[in-house]
């Protein structure tokens, strides 16, 4: 695939006007402090930005919900699968009729193929989570980036065939512009959250649970974890805290799909 032009890219765009504002304002000013200090400092914000905020489109275009004018929601479990947790998470989608997207990691799928195709015959959906899932993937540059992306692509392509290009949301929510480059180049569909259950700190199913279920909105995505990043270490509590998000969310007649079926993507 083409390289996409500087002029195409958000970040292309962002670094011209960049230079584009500092030229104008040291010609105008005069090389100081400030003609030199402020465009840096809004450019430093902005790669801040990619970082603090998951849902945030400087860098690329990022989905974080579907239409607020429907009964649809999408929970999202990501770090697995973990033979431990998954199963358990998988009964209780059965057993509301749900369906949902797993952001898996790809050499987990590697390791449990069996899992993974169990997720696929239930009608659950795949998406991208990277390969390793590395916490310093900001520092990577397009190749990591793409060696990330395309080996994770592989693992869910060996278990659904090469039908369509799986959703991608990088780890920790992460974007930089390097990131954003073999995006455009790949035409991934990248997709964050419009909820956290903060199920990464909070160890109470309970509160986990009560805390979505307070804050929940037609469109929303979920995020949730049914697996760790981290080897040997698990999210025993995620189950738990399914079975009373479902049981609330059917109180509410809210019915949870896939995120692409949220999306309208054709797949
Ligand atoms: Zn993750």
């Amino acid at each position: 695939m083409n390289r996409p032009l500087l002029t195409q890219t958000r970040t292309g765009i962002l670094i011209l006007t960049f230079v584009a504002v500092t030229a104008g304002a040291v010609g105008a000013f005069g090389i100081s402090a400030l003609t030199l200090g402020i465009p840096t400092a809004v450019l430093l914000a902005l790669l801040t930005d990619g970082v603090a905020r998951p849902g945030s489109g400087v860098f690329y275009p990022t989905m974080t919900c579907g239409p607020r004018d429907s009964q649809k929601v999408a929970l999202t479990f990501d770090d697995g699968p973990d033979p431990e947790v998954t199963p358990a998470v998988m009964d209780a989608l059965a057993r509301y009729g749900a369906r949902a997207t797993f952001f898996s990691i790809g050499r987990s799928l590697n390791e449990h193929p069996q899992l993974a195709r169990r997720l696929v015959a239930a009608g659950h959906e795949l998406g991208n989570h990277s390969w390793r899932h590395s916490r310093l993937q900001n520092l990577f540059g397009a190749k990591e980036h793409t060696r990330e992306i395309e080996r994770g692509e592989q693992a869910i392509a060996a278990l659904i065939g090469c039908r369509v290009k799986p959703l991608y949301r990088p780890p920790i929510g992460l974007k930089s512009p390097q990131l954003a480059r073999v995006a455009y180049r790949r035409q991934l569909t990248v997709v964050a959250w419009s909820l956290h259950s903060r199920d990464t700190r909070i160890a109470d199913p309970k509160r986990v649970a009560r805390r979505v279920l307070e804050q929940i909105r037609p469109g929303d995505i979920v995020l949730m974890h049914d697996g760790h990043d981290l080897p040997g270490r698990h999210r025993p509590a995620c189950p738990k805290a399914v079975r009373m998000i479902l049981w609330g969310l059917r109180k509410k007649g809210l019915q949870c799909v896939t995120v692409s079926e949220l999306l309208n993507l054709a797949r």
